[in-house]
Order: structure tokens, then C-alpha cells, then sequence
């Protein structure tokens, strides 16, 4: 039996394997595991190297890290971490407060006096550590570009 030889339909002389024209270039500071990414920057620590810090204050991250010089300033959050504050803070006061006025039917002031203070103490408590995550999450991805960071 004859073997027919495979043909590309444009050219003959097309590579086998296709490449794209422009490669991914690695920054310098590297691209991190997701899981290393998100527990880096859940910890407060740098997602790229793991030994630098995040923050410089309580949510504004630092210029560049220390450790690797990842510009870590330019990746830009914006709403997700408020969103997925919202999202987790919701799903946990949202019901357990449902469940306590249809147990014991307490007077609206004391719901507010407990559930007020719970929601601000959760979001306090969550806004850093989601934001990190969300950072590393951005670091993980691939940002920022390293032609930015010229
Ligand atoms: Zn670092």
C-alpha cells in the first residue's frame, strides 16, 4: 500500500509545527504557580518571589518589590476585590441573619447592634487578603507586561 504524503493546502513548504510570530516573553520577575500566586499574595507577601512584602500600607501596594523588583504598583485591581468581599461577607451575614430573625425575632436594634459591626468587622478583615490574592492572581496571568515596566 502506497502512503499518500500530506499536503498543506497553501504551501509545501510550511512548518510542521505552527508558531505564533510574537513568543511570550517571561518577565523577569517570572510567572508563579496560581496556587503559589494566591497564597503569596493572600499572606501580604510579594506573588512573584514570595519574600518581598505586598503592601506599603493597608491596601496600597508597594512601588516595586524589594526582593525581585516586580512592579507590583501597576497592576491595577480596581473593583475585584470589593466585589469578591461583597460576594463573601453577603453569603455569610446575608443568612446567618435571616436565620436569627426567624429564630428569635429579635427587635431591629438588635440586629443592627450585631450585624452592623460584623459586616465592617468581615470586610475589614477580608480587603487585604482578597486584594493580595487578586494581585497574585495578576501576577500569575502575566502582569504587568514587562515592555511596561520600560
Ligand atoms: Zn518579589
Amino acid at each position: 500500500m502506497q502512503q499518500t504524503r500530506k499536503v498543506h493546502p497553501v504551501s509545501d513548504t510550511a512548518p510542521a509545527v505552527w508558531k505564533p510570530e510574537i513568543a511570550e516573553v517571561l518577565p523577569p520577575w517570572g510567572r508563579p504557580r496560581l496556587a503559589d500566586a494566591l497564597k503569596r499574595g493572600l499572606f501580604g507577601h510579594c506573588p512573584a518571589c514570595g519574600r518581598g512584602k505586598l503592601f506599603r500600607g493597608f491596601l496600597t501596594p508597594v512601588q516595586a518589590c524589594s526582593q525581585c523588583a516586580a512592579p507590583l504598583a501597576r497592576i491595577r485591581a480596581d473593583d475585584l476585590p470589593p466585589y469578591f468581599v461583597i460576594l463573601i461577607t453577603g453569603h455569610i451575614v446575608v443568612p446567618l441573619m435571616l436565620w436569627y430573625e426567624r429564630a428569635e425575632s429579635p427587635p431591629t436594634w438588635l440586629l443592627s447592634a450585631i450585624f452592623v459591626p460584623l459586616t465592617l468587622a468581615m470586610t475589614m478583615a477580608l480587603l487585604r487578603p482578597v486584594k493580595g490574592a487578586v494581585v497574585g492572581l495578576m501576577v500569575h496571568l502575566g502582569h504587568p507586561k514587562p515592555e511596561e515596566n520600560a
